[in-house]
């Protein structure tokens, strides 16, 4: 069964992390693909909206949840050739994107039986926190001290941001600071 891993890219703006709501194994995240089927090569016309139904309860322990369990997203049939497909969520393999990745990112990782995906549409349930930038002034803690350093700029978690990618970007006005998310790209990449 073929497995790929959709790989992301975004130019982020004054932001630490940028993931799906719940992280790289978030099966609540509405999924829009373009699939294609295996067999007869047709590819639906629309994205499709994909839900992910969790096919086993975790033990608790996530740890090892993520290297066992995958996450059933769901049988569909081909509108070509009639055969089934099932596309299911490995759990494990992803990472967010963050300040530090200015390049792709393996986000997500999927089993693909039957059908194969071939675009991914950004849409809600996106979450990303913001980097907060505060002055601190020495003097005001350290008034005996004449020379140096005056103030200093501390850089702290911010915000979290609920986004919705409809519009292919964000952009907005936070803590005085300018805050975007641009240039978001994604591919499938297949993985042995
Ligand atoms: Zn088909």
């Amino acid at each position: 069964m073929p497995k790929l891993m959709l790989v992301v890219s975004a130019e982020l703006k004054n932001i630490v992390i940028l993931q799906p709501e719940d992280g790289s194994d978030d099966e609540k995240i509405n999924y829009y693909f373009k699939l294609e089927c295996e067999h007869c090569g047709w590819v639906c016309e629309n994205e499709a909206y994909v839900s992910i139904n969790v096919k086993e309860k975790p033990t608790g322990n996530r740890r090892n949840d993520n290297l066992n369990l995958s996450r059933n997203m769901g049988n569909m049939i081909c509108h070509g050739c009639e055969s089934h497909g099932k596309i299911s969520l490995i759990l494990g393999h992803g990472a967010p994107l963050s300040q530090n990745h200015c390049t792709e990112v393996d986000l997500m990782l999927f089993n693909c039986d039957g059908l194969l995906h071939v675009e991914y549409s950004f849409n809600g349930g996106w979450l990303a926190i913001t980097i907060h930038f505060y002055k601190h002034n020495f003097y005001h803690f350290y008034p005996h001290v004449t020379s140096g350093f005056s103030i200093f700029f501390f850089q702290t978690f911010g915000q979290v941001i609920h986004i919705d990618f409809v519009g292919r970007e964000y952009r907005n006005v936070i803590d005085g600071e300018e805050v975007t998310i641009t240039n978001l790209e994604a591919k499938f990449v297949p993985k042995g």
